[in-house]
């Protein structure tokens, strides 16, 4: 690996580990109100929102008129923040790719097999949901969250209007695809520049952070905005409308459990010569880590461990592993399909073939663009919905129930890179060893 790479590397971590004191020390000071964590007063704004919008059931009008718009900021925010975070992201993504140059062979069939992975992943999200109908049947009754029908362009039209011929309008409109496009051709273009690059490369580095904590805050504000979202539908709708949820989250486990047992078993079985026994017993402490913190990032350390006792090599994790934590999401794919195919069901719309192919691809680009922390997948999940008109109000129904999903998401996330990192660590010991053959 690259000397700049595991500098890098080593940054993460440091930050990641300051972090974790930092919020340990802090915890002794805080007020017990500050003690509760985010996770807790969403949920505490979920009960609040469900038991106020059932107060209100007799009087809709006036959860639509005064609380709806603390809920409508908050989707605002996110309007406003997706564009800026996809497109920095995106192109910080492509810019580290220069160090991948350098590792050679194993870069590229690493990024193939993240690719591949999480492609399979959005579609084994959408088979379970469609098989399973995530939105159980139920419509919703009142247009509290009103959709507009668009007529769905043909396959070819599709695929050419991926393609933007302006710069600014993909931005202004947020086509999430053309948006991407952009991304990648710019930091394909800061690459092919080199030195003279470099400044934009920086600025784009810079900015990448400043969007991540721009998240963070807008993702504090989430209390508000679930008990500002939540009220309104549960007054026009009733309390039936909470039922659904627990469906979408059966449906979604479902689908990530059997992704994790039998595709990353059949891949570790198939291309690395690994029992998923020994695997499964091998990376527990990162699952458990994963599940609780929510974080990718967060448990890159855990995992690193985890993967070097399996016995992959020193240098193939420290390279694989922190790559895996920034583009690889194979749990936030599934959830992301799930949610889409859930949203459009309780809005009584129809996807088409193509508009779920069209989920396939958003998914799989907005999963190099997620930042492995809590909840940044929900903040994803516009972009996806916006791909193919879906109405990004829709976040409104699963925003209360996010962080049960992203525990699974993220324990997911961080096994689909250990994977890929036995995987890749086995062929290359298996090269080393028929190279030493050769030349004896
Ligand atoms: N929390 C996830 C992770 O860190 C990302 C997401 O929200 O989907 O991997």
């Amino acid at each position: 690996m690259s000397e700049k790479g595991t500098s890098d590397v080593r940054e993460l971590l440091d930050e990641a580990e300051r972090d974790i004191k930092d919020i340990a020390k802090e915890n002794g000071k805080k007020p017990w109100y500050k003690r509760l964590s985010l996770t807790t007063w969403i949920f505490i704004a979920l009960v609040l929102g469900v038991m106020c919008g059932l107060l209100l059931q007799g009087n809709p009008g006036f959860a639509d008129t005064y609380i709806k718009p603390i809920g409508t900021i908050f989707l605002n925010l996110i309007k406003m923040i997706v564009v800026p975070l996809v497109i920095v992201s995106m192109m910080a993504g492509v810019i580290s790719l220069k160090d991948i140059k350098r590792i050679g062979a194993i870069g590229g069939k690493t990024i193939v097999f993240y690719l591949f992975t999480t492609g399979f992943a959005v579609c084994i999200g959408l088979l379970f949901a469609n098989v399973m109908h995530v939105g159980g049947g139920y419509t919703l009754a009142s247009t509290q969250l009103e959709y507009e029908a668009k007529e769905a362009p043909s396959f070819i039209d599709t695929l050419v209007n991926i393609f933007p011929s302006n710069f600014v309008q993909p931005m202004a409109d947020a086509t999430m695809l053309q948006i991407i496009v952009i991304a990648l051709i710019f930091g394909f273009g800061i690459i092919a520049a080199g030195k003279k690059g470099a400044i934009v490369a920086d600025f784009v580095n810079g900015m990448n952070a400043v969007c991540i904590k721009v998240m963070h805050g807008i993702i504090m504000f989430a209390p508000f905005g679930v008990f500002g979202l939540i009220t309104p539908v549960i007054a026009n709708n009733g309390p039936d409308v909470l039922l659904p949820l627990l469906w979408l989250i059966i449906v979604g486990y479902v689908a990530m459990i059997v992704h994790l047992v039998v595709v990353y078993s059949g891949l570790l079985r198939a291309i690395a010569k690994m029992g998923p026994l020994k695997f499964f017993k091998g990376i527990a402490p990162a699952l458990l880590f994963a599940f609780s913190s929510a974080s990718s990032v967060g448990t890159l350390p855990v995992n690193m461990e985890c993967t070097k006792k399996m016995g992959a090599s020193d240098e193939m994790v420290s390279f694989v592993l922190p790559l895996g934590a920034t583009i690889n999401m194979d749990g936030t794919a599934i959830y992301q399909g799930v949610c889409a195919m859930f949203i459009a069901q309780v809005f009584g719309i129809d996807l088409t073939i193509q508009q779920q192919i069209v989920i396939v691809l958003t998914t799989v680009l907005a999963s190099i663009g997620t930042a492995g922390v809590p909840g940044s997948g929900m903040i994803m999940l516009a972009m996806v919905l916006q791909s193919v008109g879906l109405p990004v109000e829709g976040i409104a129904l699963v925003a209360g129930v996010d962080r049960i999903l992203d525990m699974m998401r993220t324990a997911l996330n961080i096994s689909g890179d250990s994977v890929c990192c036995l995987c890749m660590n086995y062929l290359e010991e298996r090269k080393q060893q028929r190279k030493a053959g050769a030349g004896a």
